[in-house]
């Protein structure tokens, strides 16, 4: 056996690892079997599967000794709790999902397997994907490995960020090499920021959404989470292509995201808006942008400011369609084909019955908020009006590339905050995605990467936006940023530290 810990290789190293047979698969994934068992009370899991895993990881070995690999051939992944798996419950961290199994599997977690990954469990949420502190999951909230090494939240438990939460607490803690998330408005990246991790979303239609439960149709899309940029693109190119079975999903060519990592960033011009300097920013994370922008200059980019007036509509904007269309994508659950049923006196009052049981708190104030804006006499005020401020932020980005290559950003306004904080404020929730949002609008590629941690010892993220389809350069510029941070710290929960 190795003499360093499996669990904390990179998908990378890994790799090598295995096709030099310093270890096989199922010694891979049993290492993180057993990190995850040790760590049960992250709750980053709804449900594991170990045994699927093994069987995977023996099929594996298999394939690497007749040379069969494919990009993740028995690399051990956690998968966010809202993409089907066949045969193997989903449940979008919903009560209204109890009971359910696909008989079909999701394009992406298909692709994934298709290239050899081995699914570890079904990774913890916040529900049906809505929220940013992975508070709102009907299995529980998960928590964070990184704890505050000094001030107010010594000691305390603090939240993951969400709502792919389970995921980005997975990769953290090492008990996942990497995982699939979705991000409608932030959601891999602001966990991401939140736990130390890198966190990518694509842009939209670069992967399919097909069997991958929809929250806003128009925005969700699936991405990784990993411990270095270079994992990153290893799985975005294993997830990617496209899907005639999802009519979003483009025809274009996935290009080797690994390849492509090593061009250089000398010449390119990094835009810094000066929109995202909120005004109650802190000097820390502020800092940690300017230190940012410093370290791809020396690196041979060339920083401009540049603007984008309309970011401060982006997430009152986000908070019209999202929950516009979640509504009618969440008008489905009704207890009568799969899921939870609770059986009234007639059909209106089971569909009553069921979706008061079966959907928590944040679902139904989302479903409110949609089923408002989207009703007759308030529908041209909120719905129309928002959907014409969405395609004027989108000319505001490609106004701005053609100025620029890429924005550096922070990704969130804060590091992780303690478990219960902002629970009875919607409003202080929604903040959490005021830099992630913009992106999510105009359909761009933007990924978070860990840069520094602050003054409590919690990791802050940075985040780069891409031009559309042009996440090749967006990722060479994120790995030119991780060498430069070379961020090494890891959190107190993290395997055999
Ligand atoms: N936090 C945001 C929300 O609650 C984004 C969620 C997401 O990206 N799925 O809607």
């Amino acid at each position: 056996m190795a003499d360093y810990e499996l669990t904390d290789l990179t998908i990378a190293a890994a790799r090598t690892g295995l096709r030099n047979r310093d270890f096989s698969s199922v010694e891979l994934v049993q290492a993180h079997i057993d990190a995850g068992e040790a760590a049960r009370d992250l709750n980053a899991y709804i449900t594991p599967t170990p045994e699927r895993a093994q069987t995977m990881a023996a099929a594996a070995d298999a394939a690497l000794a007749s040379d069969e690999a494919g990009m993740l051939t028995g690399i051990p992944i956690a998968v966010k709790d809202l993409f089907c798996t066949q045969g193997v419950a989903t449940t979008a961290a919903s009560h209204i999902l109890e009971g359910f199994i696909p008989p079909y599997e999701s394009s992406v977690t298909a692709n994934l397997w298709r290239q050899g990954g081995v699914m570890l469990g079904k990774a913890n949420l916040d529900e049906f994907a809505m929220g940013s502190a992975n508070v709102t999951s009907y299995y529980g909230t998960v928590t964070n490995p990184w704890q505050a090494t000094s001030g107010p939240l010594k000691g305390k438990d603090l939240v993951p960020g969400g709502s792919s939460g389970g995921s980005a607490s997975a990769v953290a803690s090492r008990i996942a090499m990497g995982a699939v998330g979705t991000d409608t408005g932030g959601s891999i990246r602001q966990p991401a920021s939140f736990c130390g991790v890198v966190g990518m979303k694509p842009t939209y239609g670069r992967c399919s959404r097909w069997g991958t439960i929809a929250f806003a149709s128009s925005l969700d899309q699936a991405g990784p989470l990993t411990r270095s940029v270079e994992d990153a693109a290893i799985m975005l190119g294993a997830m990617a292509g496209h899907d005639p079975k999802d009519s979003t999903s483009v025809d274009i060519d996935v290009p080797d995201y690994q390849a492509g990592l090593r061009a250089s960033v000398k010449g390119l011009k990094v835009g810094i808006p000066k929109e995202y300097r909120v005004d109650d920013m802190p000097p820390e994370i502020d800092a940690l942008w300017q230190a940012g922008a410093e370290w791809l200059r020396q690196a041979g980019a060339e920083i401009v400011e540049i603007s984008l007036p309309l970011t401060k509509y982006a997430l009152p904007c986000y908070y019209i369609v999202a929950p516009a269309e979640a509504s009618s994508n969440l008008a489905r659950y009704d207890g009568i084909r799969y899921g939870l049923r609770v059986d009234g006196k007639d059909l209106v009052d089971t569909y009553e019955g069921t979706r008061a049981a079966g959907f928590g708190d944040e679902v139904q104030r989302r479903i409110m908020i949609g089923t408002y804006v989207l009703s007759s006499g308030y529908y041209d005020a909120y719905y129309l009006k928002a959907q014409k401020v969405r395609t004027r932020i989108a000319e505001d980005f490609r106004a701005v590339f053609t100025e620029c290559d890429v924005l550096l950003t922070p990704t969130a306004p804060s590091s992780a905050f303690a478990i219960g904080e902002k629970m009875d404020d919607p409003i202080a929730m929604y903040l959490n995605d005021i830099f992630t949002v913009p992106a999510s609008m105009a359909g761009l590629p933007a990924l978070s990467l860990p840069a520094g941690l602050d003054a409590q010892g919690l990791p802050l993220g940075l985040q780069l936006i891409g031009q559309a389809f042009d996440e090749a350069r967006l990722l060479s510029v994120a790995q030119s940023l991780e060498t430069a941070a070379a961020f090494d710290k890891r959190p107190i929960r993290s395997g055999a530290a």
